[in-house]
């Protein structure tokens, strides 16, 4: 019997770095698990052009299906880093956008901010000038907003203390 395993690679993606903007952020997740410490998932994501470093640790939850929830209620909220997976769909009830999946290639991470600004880059598929509007004055605080991923993948992420997680429902036509 070994008492602790090699790490495991869980998750292996090249992403859009969300500072230099460029497909050379490597990320990669490692499930370990020691007596001590039970399993947990260390993420350690770099980008190769920038310099770019996001490196958290987290316990190890099952991927299931979840909703990740935050309400944005100030500047420093729009600052917080959310990772949005291939399979999320997001929702934001108050600037009346809901967004499926279907389309995506591959997962982003951003800042909640820097959601909005893709999501603007895309307006002209789902939204008016109105809704256009509305999203630029939730990108400059003007706006409470509340920022909703579902996932059946269970790996976005909001990276605060103010959002929460609960299990995803799905709703199959099966
Ligand atoms: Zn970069």
């Amino acid at each position: 019997m070994t008492v602790s395993e090699e790490p495991k690679v869980i998750f292996e993606e090249t992403l859009i770095c969300p500072v230099c903007k460029s497909k050379t952020l490597k990320a990669v997740d490692y499930l370990y698990n020691t007596p001590h410490t039970g399993k947990l998932v260390l993420s350690n994501w770099y980008c190769e052009n920038c310099g770019y470093k996001f490196r958290d640790v987290k316990p190890y939850e099952t991927r299931e299906p979840k909703l990740v929830e935050m309400k944005i209620e100030n500047e420093d909220d729009l600052s917080a880093l959310v990772y949005r997976s291939a399979f999320a769909k997001i929702v934001i009830p108050e600037l009346g956008i809901e967004i499926e999946p279907a389309g995506m290639s591959q997962g982003y991470i951003s800042t909640i901010e820097g959601i909005l600004e893709i999501l603007l880059d895309q307006v002209g598929n789902f939204c008016d000038k109105e809704c256009e509007d509305r999203i630029r004055s939730a990108m400059e605080g003007k706006i409470k907003f509340t920022l909703i991923i579902e996932d059946e993948s269970g790996l976005s992420f909001i990276k605060s203390e103010k959002a929460s997680t609960r299990p995803l429902i799905l709703t199959n036509s099966d």
